[in-house]
This record gives structure tokens, sequence and C-alpha cells, in this order.
């Protein structure tokens, strides 16, 4: 039976599982166990030959179950369902949003290459860009979603670098403020660069857009990563990371995997599993509830600007937005007029709102970018891309759309 042509959420209940293996329960179970047991020799070698790449895969073929390091049901099944939101050929998984980007780097970066990113980017990915990357001999080139493709190629070009052009990296929309990278560009720029010997990869940290609002292998990307803590996971319970692209791309970045050992455990996998069940039914009503806020925001008097997807004025940036968004998020940012203080009032006098960092869950989240998440961003950084001491970050989650204006609007009343 084929069900491909049916929507991704009508399969992630069952897409990749097969109950008759597994005692007839409808639901994976938990494959707590490091090593799997082989029928016999004869298969142990023809799992351990297509594992260590000694012959190739017959047609039907599937990698055997040897040891939680390489697979586990938990984690093939998840890999399996999430590549359905993107139609990427393959997934794989890893313990964190961060080993999932690191593990990306490290297989397709060598020392001398150089690595174009967009700015700013997760403090953590930043982090490892700037200061973990450069030890290792990897040169490193930011641009930004103020500047036009002419203005990127001209700073590739002044690098005196550009034939060493590895790949494109970008965060989009960039957080806290919703700037838009086009996607295109980084793959004209990727192809541009492209010989005969060296393939320019564009790789994007989807994480802000979730697997419903954005699909970048459409635009040209060549891998697709998420922090799965975010709008994957969806309830702040569980910390982790996917990969997607191509078979032949994902092979190399699960060989990767193998090796750096960071692969996500069986309990990761199966929490993910029920949480896809419900990602676009939550996505949805905090796109909804979003639209809300928004809208309320920009008519409030204490409020000077709102950034959100869905009330984008510059050309450039809707152009971008109409070409490859298909929704506008769940995230909206604000200027409260004043500065830190009239922030920190507003943050500490929200009643249903929790202060915290993160974003993508159930629950609405608040955060000052530029003492918390951004904290680590140079002041002069900071005010490039807009990240004030009168900034604030929501994450708008599921619940009643009025209770959560009615909060917002009780801790402006108190700035
Ligand atoms: C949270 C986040 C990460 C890091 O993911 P972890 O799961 O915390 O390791 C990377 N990129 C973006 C955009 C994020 O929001």
């Amino acid at each position: 039976m084929d069900l491909s042509m049916l929507k991704p959420e009508s399969l992630m209940m069952s897409h990749g599982y097969k109950p008759e293996l597994s005692e007839g329960a409808i639901k994976c179970p938990i494959f707590q166990t490091s090593t799997f047991v082989f029928k016999n020799a004869e298969e142990g070698k023809a799992f351990f030959e297509v594992a260590y790449g000694l012959r190739e895969k017959e047609e039907s073929e599937e990698l055997g179950l040897i040891y939680s390091r390489l697979n586990n049901p938990d984690l093939e099944i998840l890999e399996n369902r999430l590549t359905l939101w993107d139609k990427a050929e393959d997934c794989a998984v890893f313990e964190s949003g961060m080993s999932a980007i690191t593990t990306v780097f490290l297989q397709f970066l060598n020392p001398g290459d150089l690595l174009l990113y967009s700015q700013p980017v997760y403090g953590g990915t930043s982090h490892f860009i700037e200061e973990i990357l450069t030890r290792f001999g990897i040169h490193i080139l930011p641009f930004d979603a103020s500047m036009s493709e002419e203005q990127v190629l001209d700073t590739l070009d002044k690098s005196g670098m550009k034939d060493k052009l590895a790949m494109v990296y970008a965060e989009t929309p960039a957080n806290p403020t919703n700037a838009l990278i086009d996607l295109q560009m980084c793959k004209r720029i990727a192809d541009a660069h492209t010989t005969d010997e060296r393939e320019v990869l564009v790789a994007i940290d989807n994480t802000y857009m979730g697997p419903l609002w954005q699909h970048p292998l459409v635009h040209g990307a060549d891998l697709v990563l998420y922090s799965a803590t975010k709008y994957i996971g969806g309830h702040s319970d569980v910390i982790a990371g996917a990969c997607l692209g191509s078979k032949q791309l994902m092979d190399q970045v699960k060989a990767m995997r193998t090796f750096l050992g960071n692969m996500a455990g069986p309990w990761t996998g199966w929490l993910l599993m029920r949480s896809l069940e419900t990602l676009k039914a939550r996505m949805n009503i905090q796109e909804s509830n979003a639209k809300k806020v928004a809208q309320f925001l920009e008519n409030h008097p204490k409020v000077e600007t709102v950034y959100y997807l869905g009330n984008i004025t510059d050309p450039n940036q809707k152009r971008i937005f109409d070409q490859q968004c298909e929704g506008t998020g769940a995230m909206v940012s604000f200027d409260l007029k004043g500065s830190e203080a009239e922030a920190f009032r507003f943050l500490n006098s929200l009643k249903l709102m929790k202060l915290a960092v993160s974003l993508g869950s159930t629950e609405s989240l608040a955060e000052h970018p530029a003492t918390m998440t951004h904290a680590g961003v140079p002041p002069e950084d900071q005010e490039k891309y807009n990240i004030s001491s009168k900034l604030v970050r929501l994450s708008i989650g599921v619940e009643n759309e009025n209770d959560i204006i009615w909060d917002i609007e009780q801790a402006l009343a108190s700035v």
C-alpha cells in the first residue's frame, strides 16, 4: 500500500513502525538496549559489511540493528518520520541541536577551508564557529541580512579566500529580530563557487521556523538543521537535534555521528515521536496566537516597534518572505518605549507567561535578548542587529489567545 500521497501529519502516528515486530503494541516501545542479538554469525557478518562500507547494500537491504550508537529502532523510525516534513531522503537525530550543527561542520570543513556564515546566529553556534573552528585552521567570514547579494559577493572577493569556500551556513529568520536571509541567494553563491574538485554546500539552521513554515531543501539547501528541543520536541522536556538532506550527504553525517557518539538515545527518540504526532496541531495554534499577540502589541502605546514576520514593510524582506516562508511563525519580539528598566519591569510582571529562554514550546515564554540569549554578542553588533536593552522576545505557546493577551496587557500596564 502506498501512503506516500498522504500529508505528514496523517503519518506521524504510524510511519515506519510495524506492530507485528513489537507484540502488536500500537505504539513503538522504547528499545532500551545497547546491543542487538544476531540470528547467526552470517547475519552479523553481513550487517558489519554494510556498516563498514565493505560492500554496497543490496537493493531493499536495510542496515541491520547492531549497536545503539549506530542505530536503534526508536531513532530510525523517528528519522523516517522527520524526513516526511522536509521531503528529505534521510535524517540523523542527535542528542542536541548543537551536536547536529557541530557534526555537520566537523564532517564537511577541513583546515584551510572558508565558511561563509550569517549573523547573528545562535550563541552556541557563533561560539563554535568563532572560537573552535578557527583553532583548526578553518577561515570564517560573516554576512548579515542587511547586505545585498552584491555586497556579500564583494566581501567574499575581498577576503582573498573565495576559492577556499566550502560551506554557506545561515540561520533564517535571525533570532531575535526575524531578519530574513535569502535562501536562493545562498544557493547561487554556493553554485558560483562550486568547481569539479569541490562542492560548496548550503546548510541552514531552520529551528526558528520548525518543519512546518519553511522548507530550505526546496530552495536549494543541501542540509537542514534543527534544534529539536524547540518546535519538534515542543514541550520543554527534551534536548535534541536533527539534520536532514540527501542520502549521499547523510551517510557522511551519520558516519561522523557514529564516531563522535552524539546520537540521541532511545528515550529521546521515543519522546520526539510522541511530540511529532501533535507537531502540526501545536504549531498551527502557536502561529494563530502569535498573530493576535502581534496585532495587540502594534496597537499598544507603550510599544515602539514589533519584529514579526506578519508585519514586514521592507520590500526586499517582504520579497524573501513571500519566496521562502510558508507561515509567520510564533516568535514575536518588540521594543518597549524605554530601556532595560522598562523591559525588566514588563518581564517581572508576567503572571501566565514564563520568564525563560528557549522557544517553540507549548507554554509561552518571554526573555530579554540583550542580557540573556544574546549577552555574548559584542555591543557594536547588538546595536547593528537591533538587539537593544528595550527589546523583549516572546515565544508564543498554545494557551488561550485572550489569556496570553490579558497577561501581556497587565504586564505592560505595570511599566
Ligand atoms: C536552541 C537553538 C540551537 C541549539 O540547540 P540545542 O538543542 O539547545 O543544542 C541552535 N540553533 C537555534 C536557532 C536554536 O534556537
